[in-house]
């Protein structure tokens, strides 16, 4: 038997483990990852692309580079800063991560110790939740209502807390509900934390998909004091494969940062960020993205409109205005996951919402992802589930 480290042995094979290996199946109809659609993966540019980064650049290509990413790439990303969130900044501020899903790791390590306080929205993203286990924090969840975290519950716990080291936000189209902070929220939330000595992380991976209403600055656009952290990925807006997203910082935090990652992997791959960065370079992003909008918008609202049609009374769903998911409420004596079995005989999967919660309980959601299943499935998939919705609604 391995001695494993204490942390090592908390590990438990995890249910979106399980059910990641569910929609691996051809014939299940999933809602479960958070999967782009892969139609729309720009193969054939890439093709393009590969051969021009190996004529150009050979060897160098694929050499070890700096910690704190491709120069090109950065600068991309500083006008990418400016253009979709409102951000001035220059490739310094920026540092290219092994996907955002790394930023979440390393900024834990480097901002909370142990029993500090890290607050979330209340549900969050489980996957932060995952890389932030490994510094054992404590959680306190704010509660939320369908604008967001709601700024007096986050002031009475900031006020009453004095080891909050840490704020993890998904203002734009958060993962799992699909609920976007309107502006008066935002305004209200840089308030409050400007009088704490907190960091804030802004994730905002799905901030350029918006399928509806006005833009909204970003907190970080919105920060006079180098407080909020930003974390962007080219994972939705690109290929999630290539495992490129980024991190826009103060000077201080970038410089930890950066020697917290030379530990990690020296470096996110050379030759993926080349990839990105010719890719914008020789072909057009923006109306890639456009591309995106229009599917996902379109998979949404057959959704939503499936929803409407097949799920019965007594059951609630949000609209997101961007973004990949939805987020389902069922009367409280219902449970999303001793349900499931029920809705997988119907070769239908979804991600039970009790695992969005930091501490638990909360067993009556459930989170629907729409940009990954054709349409005809999207409305299959929806009418199979409310079927099990009226057989277990009492
Ligand atoms: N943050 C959120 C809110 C996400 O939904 C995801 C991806 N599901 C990530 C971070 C991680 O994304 P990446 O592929 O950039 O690591």
């Amino acid at each position: 038997m391995v001695k494993f480290s204490d942390f090592a042995q908390t590990l438990q094979s995890s249910d979106i483990a399980a059910l990641l290996k569910l929609t691996e199946q051809p014939e299940v109809i999933s809602f479960a990852g958070g999967l782009p659609a892969p139609e729309l993966f720009p193969i054939e540019e890439m093709k393009k692309v590969d051969v021009a980064i190996l004529e150009k650049e050979g060897r160098q290509a694929v050499q070890y580079g700096t910690t704190e990413g491709y120069v090109p790439l950065r600068e991309e990303i500083a006008k990418r800063m400016k253009q979709a969130f409102f951000v001035d900044c220059k490739a310094e501020n920026i540092v290219v991560t092994t996907g955002s899903q790394q930023a979440l790791f390393i900024l834990s390590q480097i901002l909370v110790n142990k029993d500090d306080t890290v607050l979330m929205e209340s549900p969050s993203y489980m996957g932060a939740i995952m890389a932030f286990d490994p510094v054992c924090p404590k959680y306190t969840e704010v509660p939320t209502d369908d604008k967001g975290m709601i700024p007096e519950e986050l002031e009475k716990i900031l006020a009453s807390d004095a080891k909050v080291k840490m704020i993890y936000v998904i203002p734009d189209f958060q993962n799992p509900t699909g609920i976007t902070w309107p502006m008066e929220r935002r305004k209200a939330f840089m308030d409050i934390i400007n009088k704490y000595d907190v960091v804030v992380v802004e994730d905002d991976p799905y901030g350029e998909l918006r399928y509806d209403g006005e833009k909204l600055p970003s907190l970080k656009s919105m920060d006079t004091q180098g407080k909020v952290v930003f974390l962007g990925s080219f994972s939705k807006i690109f290929m999630p494969g290539l495992r490129l997203g980024w991190t826009v910082a103060n000077p201080e935090i970038i410089d930890k940062f950066v020697k917290f990652k030379q530990a990690v992997d020296l470096g996110t791959s050379t030759f993926g960020q080349r990839q990105a960065a010719y890719f914008i370079n020789m072909f057009d992003l923006d109306a890639h993205v456009t591309k995106i909008k229009a599917l996902y918008a379109k998979r949404r609202t057959l959704m939503y409109e499936s929803m409407q049609k097949y799920f019965p009374e007594g059951i609630t769903f949000t609209y997101p205005e961007g973004g990949l998911f939805t987020w389902v409420t069922l009367p409280a004596y219902m449970d999303a996951k001793e349900m499931m079995p029920k809705v997988i005989a119907k070769q239908v999967a979804y991600v039970p919402g009790g695992i969005f919660y930091p501490n638990g309980g909360n067993a009556n959601h459930f989170r629907l992802n729409y940009s990954n299943m054709p349409e005809d499935r999207i409305v299959e998939g929806i009418q199979r589930l409310g079927e099990v919705l009226k057989e277990e609604l009492r």
